[in-house]
């Protein structure tokens, strides 16, 4: 009976379809991420035929060599950068994710989280809280309206067409984008105008709202200088790699208010959090959970179970990177 190893415990959708397919799954017994030397050590004390690992893993040479037999890594996530694709491509070894099925839940929190920053939504529930509030006042905490504004998209790939579309059919916003590659789609669809440079975007757009994958060259890719080229009144949101920003200048920008404000859903060192950002009124942090809904966990865990299933059934695999 072929072995699969699970990091750490996932929604069931995923465990039972490989259980219902055959496999002996083992899921790690921790309560938290394993370390690698913990990972290297699970999967050193059997024969696995698959991983299903997470973003919170670190994927490399490594752990290759403790799980010789492994033909797949299924990550639970669309992003892949906690894995050396190119060493896994050296041996071999299937690489998949989880895209689709994620883009409308993280387009969801995107707007949750600009509506929320523009709105003040999270000062002034801190506010009343805090026993502030002693009646309605003309002046109290006003925000920014977003209806008609223009939406910034960097990066208009699965994501970012999707915040596009809502950006526009909700709001009536003008959307401007910079990608690598031109998409036609969002251009008919939402009248999308391409900007060929990151900092056209930055000076135009009232929201700016990030979509790429981390790689070196989106590493820092909104940085001192190019927060210097965003409006005095725009805000910036990040649900995609917080590698994608320099953290410390975002905070310098915040703090000199630069801009007006920033909404995180990802952070550059994950867990941790550049201090002194979240002693900031205008910056709103989540803890990297744009796609935690209960329906879009499930569907993440079934299609890296289904990865996995295609794999060491000799398929080729509906998500594969490698
Ligand atoms: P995608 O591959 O469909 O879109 C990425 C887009 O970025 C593509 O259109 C690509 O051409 C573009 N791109 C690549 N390099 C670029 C560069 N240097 N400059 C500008 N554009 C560039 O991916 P997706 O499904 O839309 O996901 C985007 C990212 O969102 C993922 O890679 C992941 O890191 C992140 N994500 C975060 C969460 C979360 O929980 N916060 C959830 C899902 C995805």
């Amino acid at each position: 009976m072929a072995k699969v190893y699970v990091t750490r415990s996932v929604p069931e959708e995923g465990i039972l379809k490989l259980k219902e397919e055959g496999y002996d799954v083992v899921v790690s017994a921790k309560d938290g991420v394993l370390t690698k030397e913990e990972l290297i050590n699970e999967l050193s004390k059997d024969t696995y035929d698959a991983v299903l690992c997470l973003l919170t893993d670190t994927i490399d040479a490594e752990v290759f060599d403790a799980a010789p037999e492994a033909k797949v890594f299924a990550n639970y996530a669309v992003g892949f950068d906690n894995i050396d694709v190119k060493e896994a491509q050296k041996r071999g070894i299937v690489i998949t994710n989880t895209p689709e099925v994620l883009s409308d839940t993280v387009a969801e929190h995107t707007f949750s989280l600009m509506l929320a920053i523009a709105h003040r939504v999270v000062e002034a529930d801190t506010f009343v809280r805090n026993g502030e509030y002693d009646g309605w006042a003309p002046k109290l905490l006003l925000g920014t309206d977003m209806s008609g504004k223009t939406l910034g998209i960097i990066g208009a790939g699965r994501i970012g067409s999707r915040v596009a579309y809502h950006g526009f059919k909700g709001f009536d916003m003008n959307v401007v984008y910079y990608d690598i590659k031109r998409n036609k789609e969002i251009e008919e669809a939402v009248e999308a105008q391409f900007n060929d440079t990151v900092e056209g975007v930055l000076e135009q757009a009232d929201f700016i709202s990030l979509h790429v994958p981390l790689l070196d060259s989106t590493k820092h890719l909104i940085n001192k200088d190019r927060l210097s080229k965003m409006k005095d009144e725009a805000y910036l949101v990040n649900t995609s790699r917080g590698g994608v920003i320099d953290e410390e200048a975002l905070k310098n920008a915040l703090e000199n208010k630069k801009i007006k404000g920033a909404a995180l859903d990802v952070f550059e060192n994950e867990p941790k959090v550049t201090p002194g950002l979240a002693d900031l009124s205008n910056v709103i942090l989540t803890p990297h959970i744009a796609s935690a809904t209960e329906k879009t966990r499930g569907a993440m865990s079934l299609l890296a179970a289904q990865n996995i299933n295609a794999v060491l059934k000799g398929k080729k695999a509906p998500n594969a990177i490698t």
